[in-house]
């Protein structure tokens, strides 16, 4: 059984009408997943606890954020209105990301309903990411004997910038962003590795510059365990996205990315990151196509 992560409060938090946020695929993604019966468990997370934010976040910024008491351009850099419910959402959806890295550490592969956000920085969010649930799960998957070292594969079309930033001085974090180079953010600091693809960039290329070089970061770091982004703002109709990945190329990344880790005998924490197609009912198969690859790789064992 594939273990899958969910709140619905996921969906739950107050936003502006006509908010570019796709509040209610999480809801939907769960939704259309429960309904298949497929051979998947959900697990529940409780809010995380602000101990595993401190060694990752300014400490004025945690608690500010916290409080409601940001100044209003840090709140509008995130991109929400400030809400008490945005608050539980947002450290539930960090519990999510590091229980998502028990269960993939207990079994192998674990992929969790929302999260990816890699915006956040030491002491500001940005782009509707508050605190980085990726740093924040890498650090807690290197508490475990065993874990030595930590590969976080960020496949969202924006750049990584915040992971960058904050695993810059963690050797035990390797950073790998693959990404479309001229898009969000503006200021892209370094990962160990970075694949900037240009605008317009297609199934071939995309899947023939990535799967590759992964190879190669996997043989060369060796890492004891991958976090894996597959934010689906790659597709060739994303709202925020200027890639031209087809659904099906989407897929051939995810089952590369998992294939790959099952065969090096990795095990996978993945999260869905981003997605910004206007239309939910074209948005939220793209996500799902994550589990189906799962699926498929754990069958085959
Ligand atoms: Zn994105």
């Amino acid at each position: 059984m594939l273990p899958l992560i969910y709140h619905p409060i996921y969906s739950d938090f107050p936003l502006p009408e006509g908010h570019r946020y796709p509040l209610q695929k999480y809801r939907l993604l769960y939704e259309r997943l429960s309904a298949c019966n497929l051979p998947v468990t959900f697990d529940q997370p409780t809010a995380a606890d602000r101990r595993v934010i401190e060694p990752v976040h300014d400490h004025g910024y945690i608690n500010h954020l916290i409080k409601g008491e940001l100044p209003l351009a840090k709140m509008r850099r995130i991109g929400f209105p400030w809400s008490e419910a945005l608050i539980t959402r947002s450290l539930t959806s960090l519990g999510g990301t590091t229980l998502t890295v028990d269960h993939a550490l207990e079994t192998g592969l674990a992929i969790h309903l929302t999260g990816g956000y890699h915006h956040a920085h030491y002491d500001f969010g940005s782009g509707f990411c508050l605190f980085n649930d990726l740093m924040i799960a890498a650090r807690h998957a290197l508490s475990h004997r065993g874990i030595d070292r930590v590969l976080i594969v960020d496949c969202d079309v924006h750049h990584g910038d915040g992971t960058a930033a904050l695993a810059a001085d963690h050797p035990d974090i390797i950073t790998f962003s693959v990404h479309c180079e001229k898009n969000f953010p503006s200021r892209k600091p370094p990962s160990t590795i970075d694949l900037p693809l240009p605008k317009g960039t297609g199934d071939d290329d995309y899947l023939g510059a990535f799967l590759p070089l992964l190879e190669l970061a996997i043989a060369q770091y060796r890492p004891d365990m991958v976090i894996y982004d597959a934010g689906v703002d790659i597709h060739r109709d994303d709202a925020l996205g200027y890639l031209d990945v087809s659904t099906n190329g989407i897929y051939q990344r995810d089952l590369g990315v998992l294939s790959c880790c099952k065969h090096n005998q990795i095990p996978v924490a993945a999260v869905i990151g981003g997605g910004y197609h206007d239309n939910h009912d074209t948005l939220v198969p793209l996500h799902e196509q994550l589990i189906r690859a799962a699926l498929h790789v754990t069958e085959k064992q």
